[in-house]
Protein backbone atom coordinates (compact mmCIF):
# COMPACT_ATOMS: atom_id res chain seq x y z
CA UNK A 1 0.00 0.00 0.00
CA UNK A 2 1.15 3.40 -0.52
CA UNK A 3 1.92 5.93 1.94
CA UNK A 4 1.93 9.63 1.97
CA UNK A 5 2.32 12.57 4.00
CA UNK A 6 -0.72 14.16 2.60
CA UNK A 7 -3.54 12.70 0.94
CA UNK A 8 -6.26 15.13 -0.86
CA UNK A 9 -9.27 14.63 -1.83
CA UNK A 10 -10.76 16.25 -4.82
CA UNK A 11 -8.85 18.54 -7.82
CA UNK A 12 -10.63 21.20 -7.67
CA UNK A 13 -9.20 24.84 -7.22
CA UNK A 14 -8.81 24.46 -3.78
CA UNK A 15 -7.53 20.61 -3.88
CA UNK A 16 -4.77 21.31 -6.66
CA UNK A 17 -3.37 24.03 -5.36
CA UNK A 18 -3.50 22.99 -1.71
CA UNK A 19 -1.62 19.59 -3.32
CA UNK A 20 0.90 22.04 -4.94
CA UNK A 21 1.79 23.70 -2.07
CA UNK A 22 2.11 20.36 0.52
CA UNK A 23 4.85 19.12 -2.62
CA UNK A 24 6.32 22.20 -2.88
CA UNK A 25 6.85 22.12 1.38
CA UNK A 26 8.33 18.66 0.70
CA UNK A 27 5.28 16.83 1.72
CA UNK A 28 4.83 13.14 -0.13
CA UNK A 29 1.61 14.09 -1.53
CA UNK A 30 -1.27 12.47 -3.80
CA UNK A 31 -4.35 13.76 -5.06
CA UNK A 32 -7.49 12.08 -5.41
CA UNK A 33 -10.14 12.77 -8.14
CA UNK A 34 -13.44 10.80 -9.40
CA UNK A 35 -13.71 12.37 -12.54
CA UNK A 36 -11.29 11.63 -15.38
CA UNK A 37 -9.93 15.25 -15.32
CA UNK A 38 -8.73 17.40 -12.60
CA UNK A 39 -9.92 21.05 -12.08
CA UNK A 40 -13.20 20.28 -10.63
CA UNK A 41 -15.98 22.61 -10.60
CA UNK A 42 -14.44 25.29 -11.56
CA UNK A 43 -11.95 24.13 -14.68
CA UNK A 44 -14.90 21.86 -16.23
CA UNK A 45 -18.15 23.24 -15.34
CA UNK A 46 -17.75 26.90 -13.81
CA UNK A 47 -15.35 29.68 -13.90
CA UNK A 48 -13.36 28.64 -16.67
CA UNK A 49 -16.09 27.55 -19.40
CA UNK A 50 -18.76 30.03 -18.19
CA UNK A 51 -16.20 33.19 -18.64
CA UNK A 52 -15.27 31.13 -22.30
CA UNK A 53 -19.02 31.54 -23.21
CA UNK A 54 -18.89 35.03 -22.01
CA UNK A 55 -16.62 36.79 -23.60
CA UNK A 56 -17.15 34.62 -26.95
CA UNK A 57 -20.94 35.88 -26.39
CA UNK A 58 -19.46 39.59 -26.01
CA UNK A 59 -17.68 39.84 -29.28
CA UNK A 60 -20.98 38.21 -30.64
CA UNK A 61 -22.71 41.68 -29.20
CA UNK A 62 -20.30 44.05 -30.36
CA UNK A 63 -20.41 42.66 -33.77
CA UNK A 64 -23.26 43.27 -34.06
CA UNK A 65 -24.58 46.27 -31.73
CA UNK A 66 -21.45 48.28 -31.95
CA UNK A 67 -19.07 47.60 -34.93
CA UNK A 68 -21.25 50.12 -37.17
CA UNK A 69 -20.27 53.26 -35.08
CA UNK A 70 -16.83 52.16 -34.27
CA UNK A 71 -16.49 52.65 -38.65
CA UNK A 72 -16.23 48.86 -39.03
CA UNK A 73 -18.38 47.75 -41.96
CA UNK A 74 -19.47 43.68 -41.99
CA UNK A 75 -20.90 42.82 -45.12
CA UNK A 76 -23.74 40.33 -44.89
CA UNK A 77 -25.17 38.92 -41.53
CA UNK A 78 -23.35 37.92 -38.84
CA UNK A 79 -24.46 34.34 -37.40
CA UNK A 80 -24.26 32.81 -34.21
CA UNK A 81 -22.55 29.70 -34.76
CA UNK A 82 -23.65 27.77 -31.49
CA UNK A 83 -21.54 24.90 -31.74
CA UNK A 84 -18.24 26.25 -32.59
CA UNK A 85 -18.80 28.63 -29.52
CA UNK A 86 -19.60 25.57 -27.68
CA UNK A 87 -16.74 23.73 -29.45
CA UNK A 88 -14.15 26.67 -28.05
CA UNK A 89 -15.33 26.70 -24.65
CA UNK A 90 -14.27 23.10 -24.43
CA UNK A 91 -10.94 23.44 -25.72
CA UNK A 92 -10.45 26.13 -23.42
CA UNK A 93 -11.57 24.07 -20.47
CA UNK A 94 -9.02 21.28 -22.42
CA UNK A 95 -5.88 22.87 -22.46
CA UNK A 96 -6.74 24.32 -18.84
CA UNK A 97 -7.25 21.38 -17.16
CA UNK A 98 -4.41 19.63 -19.27
CA UNK A 99 -1.94 22.46 -17.58
CA UNK A 100 -2.97 20.52 -14.17
CA UNK A 101 -2.16 17.35 -15.29
CA UNK A 102 1.35 19.35 -16.58
CA UNK A 103 1.58 21.04 -12.67
CA UNK A 104 1.01 17.54 -11.10
CA UNK A 105 3.46 15.46 -12.51
CA UNK A 106 5.65 18.66 -12.34
CA UNK A 107 5.51 18.86 -8.63
CA UNK A 108 5.66 14.79 -8.63
CA UNK A 109 2.02 14.45 -6.88
CA UNK A 110 0.41 11.07 -7.23
CA UNK A 111 -3.14 11.04 -9.20
CA UNK A 112 -5.62 8.16 -8.91
CA UNK A 113 -8.39 8.37 -10.12
CA UNK A 114 -11.58 7.10 -8.58
CA UNK A 115 -14.13 8.07 -5.79
CA UNK A 116 -11.73 8.51 -2.43
CA UNK A 117 -13.98 7.07 0.71
CA UNK A 118 -12.46 7.05 4.38
CA UNK A 119 -12.07 3.46 5.82
CA UNK A 120 -10.79 5.16 9.06
CA UNK A 121 -9.04 8.94 9.54
CA UNK A 122 -5.74 7.38 7.84
CA UNK A 123 -6.64 5.19 5.07
CA UNK A 124 -8.85 6.07 2.08
CA UNK A 125 -10.10 3.36 -0.38
CA UNK A 126 -10.29 4.68 -3.75
CA UNK A 127 -12.99 3.15 -5.79
CA UNK A 128 -12.77 2.93 -9.85
CA UNK A 129 -12.10 0.01 -12.01
CA UNK A 130 -10.54 -1.62 -9.32
CA UNK A 131 -10.59 -0.67 -5.53
CA UNK A 132 -6.87 0.72 -4.60
CA UNK A 133 -5.91 1.78 -0.89
CA UNK A 134 -3.80 4.35 0.50
CA UNK A 135 -2.47 5.58 3.85
CA UNK A 136 -2.60 8.73 4.57
CA UNK A 137 -0.59 10.58 7.83
CA UNK A 138 -2.93 13.53 6.96
CA UNK A 139 -6.01 14.59 4.93
CA UNK A 140 -7.63 17.61 2.99
CA UNK A 141 -11.31 17.24 2.26
CA UNK A 142 -11.96 19.64 -1.10
CA UNK A 143 -14.67 17.78 -2.12
CA UNK A 144 -16.39 20.75 -3.20
CA UNK A 145 -20.01 21.53 -4.62
CA UNK A 146 -23.16 20.85 -6.43
CA UNK A 147 -25.57 22.70 -7.71
CA UNK A 148 -28.46 23.05 -5.13
CA UNK A 149 -32.33 22.86 -6.32
CA UNK A 150 -36.20 23.82 -4.71
CA UNK A 151 -37.91 20.26 -3.40
CA UNK A 152 -40.35 20.66 -6.03
CA UNK A 153 -37.89 20.78 -9.06
CA UNK A 154 -37.27 18.19 -10.89
CA UNK A 155 -34.10 19.10 -12.80
CA UNK A 156 -33.93 16.59 -16.26
CA UNK A 157 -30.86 18.17 -17.81
CA UNK A 158 -32.74 18.68 -21.08
CA UNK A 159 -34.99 22.07 -20.33
CA UNK A 160 -35.03 22.33 -17.04
CA UNK A 161 -31.27 22.77 -16.23
CA UNK A 162 -28.63 23.87 -13.98
CA UNK A 163 -25.19 25.73 -14.85
CA UNK A 164 -23.53 22.27 -16.25
CA UNK A 165 -26.16 21.89 -18.56
CA UNK A 166 -26.24 25.71 -19.59
CA UNK A 167 -22.45 25.48 -20.35
CA UNK A 168 -23.52 22.96 -23.43
CA UNK A 169 -26.77 23.50 -24.83
CA UNK A 170 -27.25 23.04 -28.72
CA UNK A 171 -29.90 25.24 -29.36
CA UNK A 172 -30.16 29.29 -28.03
CA UNK A 173 -33.46 29.63 -26.10
CA UNK A 174 -36.15 30.96 -27.19
CA UNK A 175 -36.99 32.39 -24.01
CA UNK A 176 -34.65 31.23 -20.70
CA UNK A 177 -36.08 31.35 -17.26
CA UNK A 178 -33.61 31.67 -15.06
CA UNK A 179 -34.94 31.17 -11.55
CA UNK A 180 -32.00 32.89 -9.11
CA UNK A 181 -30.79 36.41 -10.26
CA UNK A 182 -27.49 35.65 -8.01
CA UNK A 183 -24.23 34.94 -9.95
CA UNK A 184 -24.55 32.29 -12.13
CA UNK A 185 -28.52 33.23 -12.88
CA UNK A 186 -27.01 36.50 -14.51
CA UNK A 187 -23.65 35.53 -15.99
CA UNK A 188 -25.10 32.78 -18.44
CA UNK A 189 -27.96 35.08 -18.41
CA UNK A 190 -26.43 36.95 -19.92
CA UNK A 191 -24.12 34.90 -22.64
CA UNK A 192 -28.09 33.38 -23.90
CA UNK A 193 -29.47 37.24 -23.80
CA UNK A 194 -26.64 38.58 -25.99
CA UNK A 195 -27.25 35.55 -28.66
CA UNK A 196 -30.82 36.18 -28.95
CA UNK A 197 -32.72 35.02 -26.28
CA UNK A 198 -35.45 36.28 -24.26
CA UNK A 199 -34.28 35.99 -20.54
CA UNK A 200 -36.56 36.07 -17.41
CA UNK A 201 -35.26 36.36 -14.04
CA UNK A 202 -37.38 35.67 -11.16
CA UNK A 203 -35.78 36.51 -7.72
CA UNK A 204 -37.19 35.80 -4.41
CA UNK A 205 -35.77 38.63 -2.72
CA UNK A 206 -36.13 41.88 -3.43
CA UNK A 207 -33.28 42.53 -5.38
CA UNK A 208 -30.37 40.49 -7.96
CA UNK A 209 -27.16 39.56 -6.15
CA UNK A 210 -28.38 40.73 -2.86
CA UNK A 211 -25.26 39.87 -0.80
CA UNK A 212 -23.63 42.49 -2.67
CA UNK A 213 -23.80 46.25 -1.94
CA UNK A 214 -27.55 47.84 -2.41
CA UNK A 215 -26.19 50.61 -4.68
CA UNK A 216 -24.21 48.24 -7.07
CA UNK A 217 -27.25 45.31 -7.34
CA UNK A 218 -29.28 48.72 -7.83
CA UNK A 219 -27.06 49.78 -10.66
CA UNK A 220 -26.54 46.22 -11.95
CA UNK A 221 -30.20 45.80 -12.35
CA UNK A 222 -31.06 49.39 -14.07
CA UNK A 223 -28.17 48.08 -16.20
CA UNK A 224 -29.25 45.06 -16.97
CA UNK A 225 -33.01 46.15 -17.98
CA UNK A 226 -31.63 48.50 -20.35
CA UNK A 227 -30.17 45.02 -21.62
CA UNK A 228 -33.75 44.04 -21.61
CA UNK A 229 -33.72 41.64 -19.11
CA UNK A 230 -36.95 41.19 -17.87
CA UNK A 231 -36.38 40.97 -14.05
CA UNK A 232 -38.74 40.10 -11.31
CA UNK A 233 -37.60 40.35 -7.64
CA UNK A 234 -39.50 39.62 -5.01
CA UNK A 235 -41.48 36.41 -6.32
CA UNK A 236 -41.89 33.21 -4.66
CA UNK A 237 -41.28 30.01 -7.32
CA UNK A 238 -44.43 27.97 -6.37
CA UNK A 239 -44.16 24.79 -9.29
CA UNK A 240 -41.90 24.71 -12.57
CA UNK A 241 -43.64 22.00 -14.94
CA UNK A 242 -42.50 20.80 -18.27
CA UNK A 243 -45.25 20.02 -20.99
CA UNK A 244 -43.14 18.86 -24.55
CA UNK A 245 -40.62 21.60 -25.23
CA UNK A 246 -42.04 24.21 -22.45
CA UNK A 247 -41.57 24.90 -19.51
CA UNK A 248 -44.21 26.66 -17.23
CA UNK A 249 -42.45 28.39 -14.05
CA UNK A 250 -45.29 29.78 -11.79
CA UNK A 251 -44.81 32.05 -8.69
CA UNK A 252 -46.43 34.39 -6.64
CA UNK A 253 -45.30 37.91 -6.89
CA UNK A 254 -44.88 40.76 -3.74
CA UNK A 255 -49.01 41.64 -3.89
CA UNK A 256 -49.07 37.18 -3.44
CA UNK A 257 -50.89 37.09 -7.02
CA UNK A 258 -50.10 33.81 -9.50
CA UNK A 259 -47.89 34.75 -12.39
CA UNK A 260 -46.72 32.58 -14.86
CA UNK A 261 -44.02 32.55 -17.01
CA UNK A 262 -43.90 30.40 -19.53
CA UNK A 263 -40.44 29.27 -21.87
CA UNK A 264 -38.60 26.59 -23.42
CA UNK A 265 -35.37 26.24 -21.50
CA UNK A 266 -35.34 27.00 -17.22
CA UNK A 267 -31.91 27.48 -15.40
CA UNK A 268 -32.39 26.59 -11.96
CA UNK A 269 -29.62 29.08 -10.03
CA UNK A 270 -30.66 28.94 -6.28
CA UNK A 271 -27.05 28.41 -5.12
CA UNK A 272 -25.06 25.02 -4.63
CA UNK A 273 -25.00 22.84 -1.44
CA UNK A 274 -21.45 21.23 -0.03
CA UNK A 275 -20.55 17.54 -1.30
CA UNK A 276 -19.70 15.14 0.69
CA UNK A 277 -21.37 11.94 -1.03
CA UNK A 278 -19.52 8.68 -0.58
CA UNK A 279 -16.95 10.10 1.31
CA UNK A 280 -17.69 8.12 4.56
CA UNK A 281 -16.87 10.99 6.46
CA UNK A 282 -18.18 9.42 9.71
CA UNK A 283 -15.73 6.42 9.28
CA UNK A 284 -12.99 9.11 9.86
CA UNK A 285 -14.60 10.88 12.83
CA UNK A 286 -15.63 13.98 10.36
CA UNK A 287 -18.52 15.57 11.34
CA UNK A 288 -20.65 17.96 9.03
CA UNK A 289 -22.78 20.64 10.60
CA UNK A 290 -26.37 21.09 10.10
CA UNK A 291 -25.86 22.89 6.25
CA UNK A 292 -24.19 19.86 5.31
CA UNK A 293 -20.84 21.70 5.81
CA UNK A 294 -17.70 19.64 6.96
CA UNK A 295 -17.20 21.46 10.02
CA UNK A 296 -13.50 23.07 10.67
CA UNK A 297 -12.12 25.47 13.70
CA UNK A 298 -10.20 28.16 12.63
CA UNK A 299 -6.52 26.33 11.56
CA UNK A 300 -9.59 24.67 8.80
CA UNK A 301 -9.18 21.25 10.65
CA UNK A 302 -12.34 19.25 11.05
CA UNK A 303 -13.12 16.89 14.33
CA UNK A 304 -10.38 14.37 13.17
CA UNK A 305 -7.41 16.23 13.89
CA UNK A 306 -5.37 14.96 11.16
CA UNK A 307 -8.12 15.49 8.63
CA UNK A 308 -8.41 19.53 7.08
CA UNK A 309 -11.43 20.53 4.90
CA UNK A 310 -10.92 23.74 2.59
CA UNK A 311 -13.11 25.06 -0.43
CA UNK A 312 -16.79 24.92 -1.00
CA UNK A 313 -17.28 22.18 1.35
CA UNK A 314 -16.69 24.29 4.18
CA UNK A 315 -18.32 27.53 5.77
CA UNK A 316 -17.68 30.65 3.26
CA UNK A 317 -17.95 32.19 0.00
CA UNK A 318 -18.09 29.22 -2.50
CA UNK A 319 -15.15 30.94 -4.83
CA UNK A 320 -12.79 29.54 -6.64
CA UNK A 321 -10.25 32.07 -4.92
CA UNK A 322 -11.44 31.73 -1.42
CA UNK A 323 -10.56 27.81 -2.15
CA UNK A 324 -7.09 28.23 -3.11
CA UNK A 325 -6.23 30.60 -0.13
CA UNK A 326 -7.74 28.12 2.09
CA UNK A 327 -5.31 25.17 -0.04
CA UNK A 328 -2.39 26.81 0.81
CA UNK A 329 -3.23 27.97 4.18
CA UNK A 330 -3.55 23.83 5.19
CA UNK A 331 -0.29 23.04 3.40
CA UNK A 332 1.73 25.87 5.38
CA UNK A 333 -0.05 24.75 8.71
CA UNK A 334 0.61 21.35 8.14
CA UNK A 335 4.58 22.25 7.68
CA UNK A 336 4.50 24.14 10.90
CA UNK A 337 4.14 27.45 9.51
CA UNK A 338 1.67 30.02 10.97
CA UNK A 339 -0.33 31.51 7.88
CA UNK A 340 -2.97 33.78 7.83
CA UNK A 341 -6.30 34.11 5.23
CA UNK A 342 -8.29 38.05 6.06
CA UNK A 343 -11.53 36.67 4.56
CA UNK A 344 -12.71 39.98 4.65
CA UNK A 345 -10.47 40.81 1.85
CA UNK A 346 -11.67 38.22 -0.39
CA UNK A 347 -12.79 39.88 -3.55
CA UNK A 348 -16.52 38.66 -5.30
CA UNK A 349 -17.00 39.78 -9.21
CA UNK A 350 -19.83 39.30 -11.68
CA UNK A 351 -18.78 38.53 -15.01
CA UNK A 352 -21.46 40.34 -16.71
CA UNK A 353 -20.50 43.31 -18.78
CA UNK A 354 -20.48 45.87 -16.79
CA UNK A 355 -18.92 43.61 -14.51
CA UNK A 356 -19.38 44.20 -10.53
CA UNK A 357 -16.65 43.68 -7.93
CA UNK A 358 -16.81 44.59 -4.37
CA UNK A 359 -14.35 44.21 -1.55
CA UNK A 360 -14.52 44.38 2.49
CA UNK A 361 -17.86 45.89 4.15
CA UNK A 362 -20.76 46.72 2.37
CA UNK A 363 -22.80 50.17 3.47
CA UNK A 364 -25.65 48.07 5.21
CA UNK A 365 -22.75 46.04 7.28
CA UNK A 366 -21.44 49.42 8.53
CA UNK A 367 -24.28 50.51 9.22
CA UNK A 368 -25.89 47.57 11.17
CA UNK A 369 -21.85 47.61 12.99
CA UNK A 370 -23.05 51.06 13.90
CA UNK A 371 -19.55 52.51 12.28
CA UNK A 372 -19.45 56.09 11.15
CA UNK A 373 -18.15 55.87 7.66
CA UNK A 374 -17.97 57.85 4.42
CA UNK A 375 -19.00 57.41 0.69
CA UNK A 376 -17.03 58.93 -2.09
CA UNK A 377 -18.66 57.35 -5.42
CA UNK A 378 -17.56 58.32 -9.29
CA UNK A 379 -19.53 57.73 -12.05
CA UNK A 380 -17.74 55.54 -14.96
CA UNK A 381 -19.26 58.20 -17.39
CA UNK A 382 -17.12 61.39 -16.79
CA UNK A 383 -14.25 58.68 -17.40
CA UNK A 384 -12.17 59.86 -20.89
CA UNK A 385 -11.33 56.02 -20.69
CA UNK A 386 -14.94 55.09 -20.67
CA UNK A 387 -16.15 57.43 -23.51
CA UNK A 388 -13.07 56.16 -25.74
CA UNK A 389 -14.58 52.55 -25.49
CA UNK A 390 -18.13 53.11 -25.19
CA UNK A 391 -18.21 51.48 -21.59
CA UNK A 392 -20.49 54.57 -19.80
CA UNK A 393 -22.26 52.19 -16.96
CA UNK A 394 -21.36 51.88 -13.56
CA UNK A 395 -19.20 53.58 -10.50
CA UNK A 396 -16.68 53.01 -7.95
CA UNK A 397 -17.65 53.89 -4.54
CA UNK A 398 -15.23 53.69 -1.48
CA UNK A 399 -16.09 53.73 1.73
CA UNK A 400 -13.66 54.57 4.29
CA UNK A 401 -13.81 55.45 8.22
CA UNK A 402 -15.04 58.81 8.89
CA UNK A 403 -12.78 59.27 11.58
CA UNK A 404 -9.47 57.67 10.54
CA UNK A 405 -9.95 57.66 6.69
CA UNK A 406 -9.24 53.97 6.59
CA UNK A 407 -11.15 52.11 3.51
CA UNK A 408 -13.23 49.58 4.66
CA UNK A 409 -15.39 48.59 1.40
CA UNK A 410 -14.82 49.47 -2.37
CA UNK A 411 -17.34 48.78 -4.48
CA UNK A 412 -17.90 48.75 -8.42
CA UNK A 413 -19.63 48.23 -11.71
CA UNK A 414 -17.86 48.75 -14.33
CA UNK A 415 -15.99 47.88 -17.75
CA UNK A 416 -12.99 45.51 -16.17
CA UNK A 417 -14.24 45.81 -12.50
CA UNK A 418 -13.15 41.92 -11.85
CA UNK A 419 -9.45 43.37 -12.44
CA UNK A 420 -9.43 47.05 -10.96
CA UNK A 421 -10.53 45.76 -7.48
CA UNK A 422 -7.23 43.84 -6.98
CA UNK A 423 -6.04 48.16 -6.84
CA UNK A 424 -8.17 47.85 -3.60
CA UNK A 425 -7.32 44.49 -2.24
CA UNK A 426 -3.70 45.53 -2.10
CA UNK A 427 -4.59 49.03 -1.01
CA UNK A 428 -7.34 47.29 2.02
CA UNK A 429 -4.55 44.87 2.64
CA UNK A 430 -2.08 47.48 3.52
CA UNK A 431 -4.89 49.45 5.51
CA UNK A 432 -4.46 51.89 3.10
CA UNK A 433 -6.55 55.32 4.02
CA UNK A 434 -9.11 57.20 0.93
CA UNK A 435 -5.94 59.83 1.03
CA UNK A 436 -3.29 57.32 0.33
CA UNK A 437 -5.04 55.81 -3.01
CA UNK A 438 -5.82 59.59 -4.06
CA UNK A 439 -2.33 61.03 -3.70
CA UNK A 440 -1.08 57.69 -6.01
CA UNK A 441 -1.01 58.77 -9.55
CA UNK A 442 -2.87 56.02 -11.81
CA UNK A 443 -2.17 55.68 -15.43
CA UNK A 444 -3.99 58.15 -17.71
CA UNK A 445 -6.33 56.90 -19.61
CA UNK A 446 -7.29 54.06 -17.40
CA UNK A 447 -10.24 53.00 -15.89
CA UNK A 448 -8.44 53.09 -12.45
CA UNK A 449 -8.68 56.69 -12.41
CA UNK A 450 -12.10 55.82 -11.19
CA UNK A 451 -10.98 54.50 -8.13
CA UNK A 452 -8.56 57.08 -7.35
CA UNK A 453 -11.54 59.91 -7.95
CA UNK A 454 -14.03 58.09 -5.98
CA UNK A 455 -11.24 57.94 -2.56
CA UNK A 456 -10.89 61.89 -3.53
CA UNK A 457 -14.31 61.86 -3.23
CA UNK A 458 -14.05 59.91 -0.02
CA UNK A 459 -11.22 61.92 1.47
CA UNK A 460 -12.69 65.97 1.15
CA UNK A 461 -15.47 65.57 -1.63
CA UNK A 462 -13.07 66.79 -4.35
CA UNK A 463 -13.20 64.55 -7.26
CA UNK A 464 -11.59 66.25 -9.71
CA UNK A 465 -13.84 65.17 -13.11
CA UNK A 466 -17.05 65.77 -12.16
P1 LIG B 1 -14.62 21.98 -6.67
O1 LIG B 1 -14.08 22.84 -7.71
O2 LIG B 1 -16.09 21.72 -6.67
O3 LIG B 1 -13.84 20.60 -6.79
C1 LIG B 1 -14.17 19.49 -6.03
C2 LIG B 1 -13.67 18.25 -6.75
O4 LIG B 1 -13.75 17.15 -5.87
C3 LIG B 1 -14.51 17.88 -7.97
O5 LIG B 1 -13.69 17.66 -9.08
C4 LIG B 1 -15.18 16.55 -7.56
O6 LIG B 1 -15.36 15.66 -8.63
C5 LIG B 1 -14.17 16.00 -6.58
N1 LIG B 1 -14.72 15.06 -5.61
C6 LIG B 1 -15.81 15.23 -4.82
N2 LIG B 1 -15.96 14.18 -3.99
C7 LIG B 1 -14.94 13.34 -4.27
C8 LIG B 1 -14.53 12.08 -3.74
N3 LIG B 1 -15.19 11.51 -2.72
N4 LIG B 1 -13.46 11.48 -4.28
C9 LIG B 1 -12.76 12.06 -5.30
N5 LIG B 1 -13.09 13.25 -5.82
C10 LIG B 1 -14.15 13.88 -5.31
N6 LIG B 1 -15.78 31.03 -8.61
C11 LIG B 1 -14.97 32.08 -8.80
O7 LIG B 1 -14.17 32.43 -7.92
N7 LIG B 1 -14.98 32.79 -9.98
C12 LIG B 1 -15.83 32.46 -10.98
O8 LIG B 1 -15.82 33.11 -12.02
C13 LIG B 1 -16.70 31.36 -10.80
N8 LIG B 1 -17.56 31.01 -11.77
C14 LIG B 1 -18.35 29.91 -11.60
C15 LIG B 1 -19.25 29.58 -12.60
C16 LIG B 1 -20.09 28.50 -12.47
C17 LIG B 1 -21.04 28.14 -13.58
C18 LIG B 1 -20.01 27.71 -11.27
C19 LIG B 1 -20.88 26.50 -11.12
C20 LIG B 1 -19.15 28.04 -10.26
C21 LIG B 1 -18.31 29.16 -10.40
N9 LIG B 1 -17.44 29.56 -9.39
C22 LIG B 1 -16.63 30.65 -9.58
C23 LIG B 1 -17.34 28.84 -8.12
C24 LIG B 1 -16.12 27.90 -8.14
O9 LIG B 1 -16.24 27.01 -9.22
C25 LIG B 1 -16.01 27.14 -6.84
O10 LIG B 1 -16.02 28.04 -5.75
C26 LIG B 1 -14.72 26.33 -6.79
O11 LIG B 1 -14.68 25.42 -7.85
C27 LIG B 1 -14.61 25.58 -5.47
O12 LIG B 1 -13.42 24.86 -5.47
P2 LIG B 1 -13.26 23.54 -4.59
O13 LIG B 1 -11.86 23.09 -4.83
O14 LIG B 1 -13.71 23.77 -3.22
O15 LIG B 1 -14.28 22.46 -5.21
P1 LIG C 1 -26.05 32.67 -5.54
O1 LIG C 1 -26.11 32.42 -4.09
O2 LIG C 1 -25.08 33.63 -6.09
O3 LIG C 1 -27.47 33.15 -6.07
C1 LIG C 1 -28.63 32.44 -5.82
C2 LIG C 1 -29.78 33.40 -5.95
O4 LIG C 1 -30.98 32.65 -5.93
C3 LIG C 1 -29.85 34.40 -4.80
O5 LIG C 1 -30.03 35.69 -5.32
C4 LIG C 1 -31.04 33.93 -4.00
O6 LIG C 1 -31.70 34.98 -3.32
C5 LIG C 1 -31.89 33.31 -5.10
N1 LIG C 1 -32.84 32.32 -4.63
C6 LIG C 1 -32.66 31.40 -3.66
N2 LIG C 1 -33.79 30.65 -3.52
C7 LIG C 1 -34.68 31.12 -4.43
C8 LIG C 1 -36.00 30.78 -4.78
N3 LIG C 1 -36.65 29.81 -4.15
N4 LIG C 1 -36.61 31.45 -5.78
C9 LIG C 1 -35.95 32.46 -6.44
N5 LIG C 1 -34.69 32.84 -6.13
C10 LIG C 1 -34.07 32.17 -5.15
O7 LIG C 1 -25.89 31.21 -6.19
P2 LIG C 1 -25.59 30.79 -7.69
O8 LIG C 1 -25.77 31.93 -8.62
O9 LIG C 1 -26.36 29.54 -7.91
O10 LIG C 1 -24.06 30.42 -7.61
C11 LIG C 1 -23.61 29.39 -6.72
C12 LIG C 1 -22.25 29.72 -6.17
O11 LIG C 1 -21.29 29.69 -7.20
C13 LIG C 1 -22.22 31.08 -5.54
O12 LIG C 1 -21.87 30.93 -4.19
C14 LIG C 1 -21.17 31.84 -6.25
O13 LIG C 1 -20.28 32.45 -5.36
C15 LIG C 1 -20.43 30.80 -7.09
N6 LIG C 1 -20.21 31.42 -8.39
C16 LIG C 1 -19.32 32.47 -8.46
C17 LIG C 1 -19.12 33.12 -9.65
C18 LIG C 1 -18.18 34.26 -9.69
O14 LIG C 1 -17.38 34.40 -8.78
N7 LIG C 1 -18.21 35.09 -10.72
C19 LIG C 1 -19.82 32.74 -10.79
C20 LIG C 1 -20.72 31.70 -10.68
C21 LIG C 1 -20.90 31.05 -9.47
Amino acid sequence: MNSYDVAVIGSGPGGYVAAIRCAQLGMKTAIIEKYSTLGGTCLNVGCIPSKALLDSSHHYEDAIKHFEEHGIDIPGDIKVNLKQMIARKQSVVDQTTGGIDFLMKKNKIDVYEGLGSFKDATHIIIAEKETTEIEAKNTIIATGSKPSTLPFIEIDKERVITSTEALKLTEIPKHLIVIGGGVIGLELGQVYKRLGAEVSVIEYMDRIVPTMDAGVSKELNKVLKKQKFKMNPSHKVKSVERKGDEVIVKADNKKGEEVTFTGDYCLVSVGRRPYTDGLNAEAAGVKLNDRGQVEVNEHLQTSAPNIYAIGDVIKGAMLAHKAEEEGVFVAETLAGQKPHIDYNLIPGVVYTWPEVAAVGKTEDQLKDAGVDYKVGQFPMRALGRSRASMDLDGFVKVLADKTTDEILGVHMVGARAADMIAEAVVAMEYRASAEDISRMSHAHPTFTEAIKEAALAATDDRALHI
